[in-house]
Formats: structure tokens, C-alpha cells, sequence
């Protein structure tokens, strides 16, 4: 049976007439740039955030980039994150002159809150907790350590659109920083990303940064970038929408199914916390013989992946700026045991079974 790790497909056969007729309509109109459906998507984004404020921007990276800009992240800072996660979490922290001071991840795959204290100096300027697979990280252990120092928070919710820690919805600190790469919990038909934020200083800097800088058409009053989120992205974006809540919970539902056929065996599920409700951006097992049993799902035509194998510590980018007595051991351990299984909404029972069937069996041999 072939089942992809992602089918974009199926979800654009879904509301294909709904899709086509918002591109049309921008089309139509020929108003490409910012304007009323950006705003109108970013109204609905904040909205489903809980929170006051989003800024679409061009991607998840930029989102990253232009918050910490926002929040005042400047030349020689130091901003801890974790090690185990995607190369884009600390991308824009080099690009703005800061250093990542990388953190080791705890059993739940995310950063490990009792490491995170002893990393801390008098340079520490930001924190940046990463969502991981869509399930918040410790969230309130992490605020009260940037309270009591002093840090910046910004969280990377490019995959945890929607994901609430103690019944609230993140970001549930000063910012967070979302894509819409077309793979993620929503996707665009290209590249985009939003920052969210309930403080009104950081939303209208965003604004201006996104677009030169530019306070009206013609006067510029800082450098910017130009990184604004696309009208056709934005409608279609609006569209999906409206259909994500529907979507999460058909992911949760996967998850559970998934959880029920692998819990009593050798292969480890992602660990469950009453205190965080993940949205299953991912489905993420642990198994020995990883390499061995990848190559098992996918002769049977399963689209297993790895996110990630390589830590940020062993990124070739970022070597000069890691201290190399520095120890990652459970990243390290997760990043050579973890398997994604295939995770959408779409997923039917049956292909979920046949996944297990195949991953259980190529466990006993
Ligand atoms: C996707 C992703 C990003 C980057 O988003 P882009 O839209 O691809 O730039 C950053 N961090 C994490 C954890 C991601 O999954």
C-alpha cells in the first residue's frame, strides 16, 4: 500500500471549489501585494491564536527573524534554543548577530527545562522554546526562568498551530513566530508565516520591518526587509482556515489510533501530558534498528521520515559558534532512534493499520 508521509492532495481535492474560486477572485482583481485579504487572513489568525495582533510575512524564518528584531535581539546577545530541532530555529539568530546557545531536549523531544538555567549568562538575552511536532514545550517553567532573568521569549509555532498548553492557545508568552510552508498544520501554495503577539509595540514595528521599513508609501524610517506575506497566499490561507480546527482534530484522532496499535510493544509513542494538547504536526515513535526498520516501511511503499537527524550542534553552519565540550546525549539518542510515520488528517483507519502491521513486524525481526 503506498501512503506518504504527507498528502497534499487529498486535502485540495477537498475543498478544491472553495480554493479556486478565492484565487480567482484575487486574480481578478490583480491586487497582489498586502491589502484586504491579507488583513482580513491575519484578523482571523490572531483570532484563532486568542490573541490581538498577527503580521504575515514571506516565511516561518522571517517570522523568526523580524520578531526578535522587533523584541530588540542585537549584536552579541546570546539566545538559548533547543539542539533538536529544525535549522531554522536559530537561522535568524545568527543572521542578526546573536549567538544560539543550544540546549539539550528531554523525553518528550522538546527543550529540557532543568538544562536551561545553567546555560544562562550575563549576555542571555532571548530564549527560544520550540513547539516540537506540534506539542507545547514546558511552557510555564520556561517563563518563569525568562522572568526571573530577565529574557526575552519568543516561541517558533511553525508547527503547533492551534496547540494549547494548560487550555491556552500558543503563543502563550510575548510572541510567536508560525509558517505556512505547505507541508505544515496549514499550509500556503508556496511560502509564508505570521508573527502573533498581543503587544502593540512589536505588531506595528512588524508591520513597517515586513515593507522596507516604510511608514507610508514614500518615507522609510528604518531599513526593513521585504518580507510580506502574498494576497493569493493569504486567501488561500483564509480558506484553509476555516477548516483547521476540523483538520487538527482529524490529526489528533490519527494520533490516537496510532498510539492504541503501537503503546503495548517495543516501539515507544510519543509521550501524553494532560498539560499540553498536541497537534500532531508529526507523529514521532521511537525504535532500535531505525535505519534497518525505515527501510522496511518503505519497501512496503510507507513514507517514513526523520525530523531531524542531525542535531543543531552538528550542523556544519553553526560548529564555529557551539562550544565542543558542550554534551547533547538525549538529542542525540532521539535523533538516531526516531521514525515519522505517516501524519495528515486525510489518513484513512486502514492505512494507519497497515503502517503498524509493517513497523510491529519489522520490530521482531
Ligand atoms: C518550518 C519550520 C521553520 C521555518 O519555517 P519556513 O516557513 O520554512 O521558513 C522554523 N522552525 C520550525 C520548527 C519549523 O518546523
Amino acid at each position: 500500500m503506498k501512503i506518504p508521509l504527507v498528502d497534499l492532495k487529498r486535502q485540495y481535492q477537498s475543498i478544491k471549489e472553495e480554493i479556486d474560486s478565492a484565487m480567482s477572485e484575487i486574480i481578478e482583481n490583480t491586487s497582489f501585494i498586502l491589502g484586504k485579504p491579507v488583513e482580513e487572513f491575519e484578523q482571523n489568525f490572531a483570532k484563532f491564536c486568542n490573541a490581538k495582533y498577527a503580521v504575515g510575512v514571506g516565511n516561518g524564518t522571517d517570522a523568526l527573524k523580524l520578531a526578535l528584531e522587533c523584541m530588540g535581539l542585537s549584536k552579541g546577545d546570546e539566545v538559548l534554543a533547543p539542539t533538536h530541532t529544525f535549522f531554522a530555529t536559530v537561522e535568524p539568530v545568527v543572521q542578526l548577530g546573536a549567538k544560539p546557545v543550544l540546549v539539550d531536549a528531554d523525553e518528550t523531544f522538546n527543550i529540557d527545562v532543568n538544562q536551561i538555567e545553567k546555560k544562562i549568562t550575563p549576555k542571555t538575552k532571548a530564549i527560544i522554546p520550540v513547539h516540537i511536532y506540534g506539542r507545547p514545550a514546558e511552557m510555564q517553567v520556561i517563563n518563569e526562568i525568562a522572568e526571573k532573568h530577565n529574557l526575552l521569549v519568543l516561541e517558533d509555532c511553525c508547527q503547533s498551530h492551534g496547540a494549547e498548553y494548560k487550555g491556552k492557545r500558543v503563543p502563550i508568552s510575548t510572541a510567536g513566530a508560525f509558517s505556512f510552508f505547505p507541508g505544515k498544520n496549514i499550509g500556503a501554495f508556496g511560502d509564508g508565516g505570521a508573527i502573533v503577539t498581543n503587544d502593540s509595540e512589536i505588531y506595528d514595528k512588524a508591520k513597517m520591518l515586513r515593507n522596507h521599513g516604510r511608514s507610508n508609501k514614500f518615507q522609510s524610517d528604518f531599513i526593513g526587509y521585504n518580507s510580506r506575506l502574498d494576497a493569493l497566499q493569504a486567501a488561500i490561507l483564509d480558506v484553509k482556515l476555516k477548516h483547521l480546527e476540523e483538520w487538527t482534530d482529524m490529526r489528533i484522532k490519527n494520533a490516537k489510533i496510532y498510539t492504541e496499535l503501537l503503546q503495548d510493544s517495543e516501539v515507544v509513542v510519543p509521550a501524553s501530558d494532560a498539560n499540553c494538547k498536541s497537534v500532531f504536526h508529526l507523529y514521532v515513535v521511537r525504535v532500535k534498528n531505525r535505519d534497518r526498520i525505515i527501510n522496511k516501511l518503505k519497501e512496503q511503499g510507507i513514507g517514513a521520515g526523520i525530523h531531524y537527524p542531525e542535531p543543531l550542534h552538528t550542523q556544519n553552519a553553526l560548529k564555529y559558534l557551539i562550544d565542543t565540550k558542550q554534551k547533547f546525549p538525549v538529542a542525540e539518542k532521539i535523533c538516531s532512534e526516531i521514525v515519522s510515520l505517516p501524519m495528515f488528517p486525510e489518513l484513512k483507519k486502514e492505512e494507519i493499520e497497515f503502517v503498524c502491521d509493517t513497523l510491529l513486524d519489522a520490530t521482531k525481526r
